[in-house]
């Protein structure tokens, strides 16, 4: 067992009650707890529309067969990130088409993205890396330049803002993960969200096999027959999972609080250790915090010390284009996006949680301040 975990969720007692409700009643598929978490949803977020699914990937998925992407198009997304944003292009039947991210945040570089667009080009998938939403208003002026869609990965940036912006303000389409270690959590679901009428009625049939009726509707209007207009997914979020969610609406902004403070304590005692570098946030955002990273040269190194000191580490990501598949598949290679390379090879994810003690965060900076003296990191990251 670790001194210090990397993550613990905080489900509990409210969460026990909800889906006990749901066991009390009839229907522990989708039904009118995942209605509800859907207007929460799009409520918290100011967006006309939220439609749960089981994962952020299905969702990133399916907002691309909404819009008619697939064979023949390619998608410009970012090489910092979990594997799951280009292989959503992929299940698609697109190309993911990588560009540079940005020194200071790790986003998308909006600059390089004009450089990377073809005929062929249909979409941008940004990720919001950590919780620091991109720069989405230079990136719809883009994309509007060249009539091209954006679907959001929000998957860590439930709650973020920038420049009066939120997931979903300005993209086609935001996916969210409800993953057992996102902001909010389930296990796994996930959600979309977007303003757009005339997806609604399609993003649902493609949800669910493409049927025209659900469980829930068969329950409340007793069963009709059922057609099937076009080929679906089977990527709804049960009542269950959404059960689980609910509550977590009521401690949402109190934890995102709590996230903020621990990520400062994190800051102002680091800053004090030269060898350690870590993202910038931007002016004009409110970082939504899910992961707090640092950069350091000889990372793998100083991720085994870290261990040995009983204190938890993950690194997110080594980056997708020098993954094997992506390198065999699209002859992608070392040097390629430089900047994704470096922060792949210094990145650590340290622990970092709501319910995480302040002590925590002097535990793992003492351990870092120890590996820093053993010089195992060098000057010059
Ligand atoms: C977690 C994550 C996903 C995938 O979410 P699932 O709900 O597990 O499908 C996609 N993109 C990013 C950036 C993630 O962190």
């Amino acid at each position: 067992m670790s001194k210090v975990p990397f993550y613990k969720h905080d489900l509990g007692q409210e969460e026990l009650r909800k889906v006990e409700e749901v066991l009390n009643g009839e229907i522990l598929t989708s039904g009118e707890y995942t209605f509800e978490l859907e207007r929460r949803i799009a409520n918290y977020l100011g967006t006309k529309y939220a439609l749960a699914t089981n994962s952020c990937t299905g969702s990133l998925h399916l907002s691309l067969l909404a819009y008619d992407i697939g064979e023949g198009d390619e998608v410009i997304t970012t090489p910092m990130t979990f594997v799951a944003t280009a292989e959503s292009i992929i299940a698609a039947g697109a190309k993911p088409v990588f560009v540079d991210v940005d020194l200071e945040t790790g986003n998308l570089d909006v600059n390089l993205i004009e450089n990377a667009i073809t005929e062929k080009t249909k979409a941008i998938m940004p990720v919001h890396l950590y919780g620091l939403m991109c720069d989405m208003r230079a990136m719809r002026k883009l994309a509007d330049k060249y009539n091209l869609k954006i679907f959001e990965d929000s998957a860590h940036c439930f709650e973020g803002k920038r420049d009066g912006c939120m997931s979903a303000t300005l993209g086609e389409t935001a996916s969210f993960s409800f993953y057992a270690t996102k902001n909010l959590a389930c296990g796994e679901g996930g959600a979309m969200a977007f303003n757009d009428d005339s997806v609604y009625e399609k993003l649902k049939l493609l949800r669910l096999h493409g049927m025209t009726k659900t469980a829930a509707d068969r329950s409340r209007e007793g069963y009709t027959h059922w057609d099937v207009p076009i080929y679906g997914w089977k990527y709804n979020l049960s009542n269950i999972q959404a059960a689980l969610v609910l509550p977590q609406f009521d401690r949402l902004d109190k934890k995102l609080q709590k996230r903020h403070a621990l990520a400062d304590y994190y800051i102002s005692k680091l800053s004090e250790i030269e060898e350690i570098k870590f993202p910038q946030t931007v002016a004009g955002a409110t970082h939504a915090r899910h992961l707090f990273t640092i950069w350091v040269e000889n990372r793998d190194e100083v991720i085994m010390e870290l261990q040995k000191a009983g204190i938890s580490a993950m690194v997110n990501y080594r980056p997708v284009h020098l993954l094997e598949y992506f390198k065999q598949k699209y002859s992608y290679k070392s040097g390629d996006f430089p900047i994704a390379e470096k922060i792949g090879n210094s990145t650590i994810s340290i622990p970092f949680y709501p319910d995480m003690p302040f002590e925590y965060v002097d535990t793992v900076v003492d351990a870092l301040k120890n590996i820093v003296q053993k010089k195992l990191i060098k000057l010059g990251g």
